[in-house]
């Protein structure tokens, strides 16, 4: 299956029927996006066993590509720690955003659809939101236990 095949059909279903939708009840901590240029919306809600996110839900309003892959990342981060967070991160943003970059490979799993998007560069803030919303939860999650 070729990258825009795979593109089209991850997309289509997972914003059609998105994983991980709705309010998490008794979260740890959450974070809102919003991005302005196409007028996505997203909450993301955390809740932690130690490092590891034990559970994350989202909620949204916004267009096909910021729905799937904000259903995409649910499943790709759930039991993961935050450091597996973060280089995860590191690598989407990578096969988001470097035109050039080699294919991504089979590790990436169905995140590797995302890839998809490189062909329209305006909507590569839509893919990236759910992970930036994410992040600002993880450090706000990081604030409240450096204070306490
Ligand atoms: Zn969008």
């Amino acid at each position: 299956m070729d990258l825009k095949d795979l593109y089209r059909d991850v997309i289509l279903d997972h914003n059609r029927q998105p994983r991980n939708f709705g309010a998490l009840t008794d979260p740890d901590t959450h974070a809102e996006g919003h991005n302005p240029l196409c007028g996505d919306r997203l909450t993301v809600w955390l809740r932690f066993d130690g490092d590891r996110i034990a559970d994350i839900r989202f909620e949204g309003k916004g267009c096909a590509i910021s729905t799937a892959s904000a259903s995409l990342m649910t499943e790709a981060v759930k039991g993961k720690d935050k450091a597996a967070i973060r280089e995860l991160y590191d690598r989407i943003h990578a096969v988001l955003t470097q035109p050039d970059a080699a294919p991504p490979d089979a590790s990436l799993g169905k995140l590797a659809a995302l890839a998809g998007v490189r062909e329209f560069p305006a909507r590569v803030k839509c893919a990236t939101l759910c992970w930036h919303t994410l992040n600002a939860a993880l450090e706000r999650s990081a604030d409240a236990v450096s204070t306490e």
